[in-house]
């Protein structure tokens, strides 16, 4: 089997710290390409990154914030007008999904959810610990701790014979535990260093709950000001917007 590879487009918390993106992720296989969370600078991102987004099949969303989803408007609406996509997408996340992004389409674009789309587009609500077959993947969520409307989610992920774990957003729960069991690579936010919240995850309290978690590899990710202050100095590595990792 081939490579697997994720590229950060975005790894930056909701308010742009230190210049990122917001969350967006795209992972390549020989089989599968696709999108994990597509924040609100999605587009701008796989355009400075020279990503092209009809290369999209799929998109999985995390939750359903504006950081995480809120590209999605801007995302579609090109590729109607702009590139004219006749190739299917799906994008699959929350139950909500539907009707979030329907809201986000129509505060942003008022009449832009009604247009009769020139590609099919199927927008599939997963359920929570139940495994869903996609193009070339297998998605499983896990409920966190994020309110955010509808039920936040961790996504393990099977690609090209490898695991791919994202926490999404969370203050520390044991579904984290599950969600990255062995997996090769674990994408976990940590937007804050030491300040606690039950909505983020701070470091201290991630280190503190090393010994429960069993990925090979952990990637920090959205780190807010006081991480990024801190993040040269880390025993761990932290994404970087446009680097690209190796799965495996
Ligand atoms: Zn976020
Ligand atoms: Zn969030």
């Amino acid at each position: 089997m081939g490579q697997v590879t994720v590229r950060f487009l975005g790894c930056g918390d909701a308010f742009g710290s230190g210049g990122r993106f917001q969350t967006c992720f795209l992972v390549r296989s020989d089989t599968a390409r696709f999108l994990i969370d597509c924040g609100a600078s999605s587009l701008i991102a796989m355009n400075r990154f020279g990503v092209d987004p009809a290369e999209i099949d799929l998109i999985l969303l995390s939750h359903l914030h504006g950081d995480h989803y809120g590209g999605l408007p801007f995302f579609l609406l090109d590729a109607q007008i702009l590139r004219r996509r006749t190739r299917p997408l799906v994008i699959a996340g929350p139950p909500g999904l539907r009707k979030r992004l329907t809201d986000a389409m129509e505060v942003l674009f008022p009449d832009s959810s009604r247009t009769r789309s020139s590609f099919p587009l199927e927008l599939i609500e997963l359920r929570p610990e139940r495994p869903q077959a996609l193009d070339g993947i297998t998605v499983t969520p896990y409920v966190v701790e994020h309110p955010s409307g509808d039920p936040p989610f961790a996504l393990r992920i099977e690609c090209g014979g490898k695991i791919i774990a994202y926490s999404g957003d969370t203050g520390w729960t044991d579904a984290l535990v599950e969600a990255a069991r062995d997996a090769d690579l674990f994408i976990v936010e940590a937007y804050l260093f030491d300040k606690k919240t039950k909505l983020h995850m701070d470091l201290d309290t991630l280190t503190a709950h090393l010994g429960d978690l069993t990925a090979r590899r952990m990637i920090l990710t959205h780190l807010g000001a006081d991480m990024l202050a801190r993040a040269s100095g880390l025993p761990y590595q932290c994404a970087e917007d446009g680097a690209t990792v190796v799965v495996g």
